[in-house]
């Protein structure tokens, strides 16, 4: 019930306070609302305007208003908005899969599209599981994952990751008897000192085998990871080799590597898959991708699979038992209609020439190689204005690290050198990404990972659009650093 201006009605006891508005948002805390925005600039309904140094989750990767993504938009929503027919593809479709198989050289046969990353993860998975069953191996069911690791919301998705603090109200309804985990690859926090760093890949392969081996090795589906850490520990990428090591182990025992690039994907490393941003340049079996995909102008993820596995699922007429009203099933030849009756070939149209157009432009403009400098800037700013002696914030700074577009800063607010501060139940990195809204910079502040449970540590991410300045790197870092400098001096 709510009153004519949407308001929920009065407190009760037990009841949450009113809100002046009828979404659920995430706490009783109403956000500020943002009415438009251009590039990296989010103007709020009271004139405010923000900077967005965090592309909202990593989504926005060519920044708000591009006219060319406007303009594609426009022309389909006059030429199609949607259909739902089981034997009917779309242009926009076919041409989206046309540009992600190309990008991977090879490495890809087919791909399917999603509303989001959840949804493709759960694909992702689904597609494996069915590919095990399609090969007459239905007694591979156990999936192994990492401890620390984000990969989506839904309660399959939830269960492969390492979250803590968003798996603990379901814990009791999310898999545990097929879903298994193994240590993150974090060098910088669990890497021993008397290791190198090619005995820490060797100790992280060895556990990975035992869990192989412990679980059954013909039972298992896959190992899933992904491929540069984001939510939970920001930014981290796993040391030289892990990946090759770990796909060893898989290959070894006939199991799949199952790469979540929903965050790290799409160009965000400064390649178009993160997977190409390292020496090992392992691609895996089946990925997913989502959010740099659409940019933020359209809710889209797709699934992309080797060829291995798109025979697997397709051979002799079979099809993927999997799909949902706006995103499903993948064709021979991309996405085109193959005369079988029972595939489907839907794939929502507007979400598809949105994802096109920005893709062209990252293509067009040159944006990867933008972001790679940019972002290279970024970190060396950040490294030399919070790290370097002298600085206000060194004391208190763990790292500064990432690649491409995708950058973080943790903290060691609890580190034995740094005096002990009563947050009173607030967390460093929450009280940071306030101040920096306060004063127009919008980042993201995350907490966990400094242990494997994820109780502590706190990092900021930066995740700006490709196609940002170094002008505006700068100031993205004068206010952040000044955030942060007001935080510590105010605390310590
Ligand atoms: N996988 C990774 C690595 C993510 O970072 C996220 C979201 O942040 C997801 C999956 C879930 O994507 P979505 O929020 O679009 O469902």
């Amino acid at each position: 019930m709510t009153d004519s201006n949407g308001t929920a009605p009065a407190s009760e006891k037990g009841v949450p306070p009113p809100q002046a508005t009828a979404i659920l948002h995430r706490t009783s805390w109403k956000p500020p609302v943002a009415v438009s925005a251009q590039g990296i600039y989010v103007t709020l309904d009271d004139g405010r305007v923000l900077v967005d140094a965090v592309g909202g989750t990593a989504v926005a990767c060519i920044g708000n208003g591009h006219p060319a993504v406007q303009q594609a938009i426009k022309e389909q929503v006059d030429k199609l908005a949607y259909v739902y027919n089981m034997q009917l593809s779309n242009e926009p479709a076919e041409k989206l899969a046309k540009i992600l198989i190309d990008s991977g050289k090879g490495a890809f046969e087919l791909c399917g599209f999603f509303s989001g990353g959840s949804e493709s993860m759960e694909g992702a998975i689904k597609l494996a599981r069915q590919y095990w069953y399609e090969r007459k191996q239905p007694q591979r069911k156990n999936l192994i994952s990492r401890h620390l690791s984000y990969h989506g919301n839904t309660v399959t998705i939830l269960s492969l990751s390492g979250r803590p603090a968003r798996r603990e109200p379901y814990e009791d309804i999310l898999q545990h008897e097929n879903v298994h985990k193994v240590s993150p690859a974090y060098a910088k926090r669990f890497q021993r000192p008397d290791e190198s760093e090619k005995q820490y890949v060797e100790r992280l392969r060895q556990e990975l085998e035992d869990k192989f081996l412990e679980l059954g090795p013909d039972t298992v589906i896959g190992f899933v990871a992904e491929t540069v850490v984001g939510a939970t520990t920001g930014a981290v990428a796993a040391p030289k080799g892990y990946f090759k090591a770990m796909k060893s182990v898989c290959r070894k025992y006939g199991a799949l590597l199952i790469l979540d690039e929903v965050m790290c994907g799409m160009g965000r490393m400064g390649t178009t898959h993160a997977w190409e941003s390292f020496g090992d340049n392992e691609p895996p079996d089946i990925q997913a991708v989502a959010k740099g995909l659409g940019g933020g102008y359209a809710s889209i993820g797709a699934v992309l699979m080797s060829k291995e596995i798109a025979d697997g699922i397709l051979d002799k007429n079979g099809f993927w038992k999997h799909g949902h009203t706006y995103m499903v099933c993948p064709h021979r030849g991309y996405l085109v209609v193959s005369g079988v009756s029972d595939v489907s070939t839907q794939a929502h149209p507007m979400s598809c020439a949105a994802a096109v157009a920005v893709q062209k432009v990252v293509q067009t403009e040159n944006l990867l190689e933008n972001g790679r400098q940019t972002g290279e800037y970024l970190g060396s700013l950040l490294r030399e204005r919070l790290q370097s002696a002298g600085a206000v914030a060194q004391p208190f700074v763990f790292d500064v690290r990432g690649g491409g577009s995708f950058w973080a800063v943790e903290f060691d607010i609890n580190s034995p050198s740094v005096k002990k501060v009563d947050l009173k139940g607030k967390q460093f990195a929450i009280i940071v990404q306030a101040r920096c809204m306060d004063k127009g910079l919008i980042v993201m502040g995350m907490t966990g990972g400094a242990n494997i449970k994820g109780t502590e540590g706190d990092h900021i991410v930066f995740a700006p659009a490709y196609n940002i300045t170094r002008k505006e790197v700068e100031r993205i870092v004068d206010i952040f650093v000044e955030a942060v400098e007001e935080v510590l001096m105010e605390l310590f």
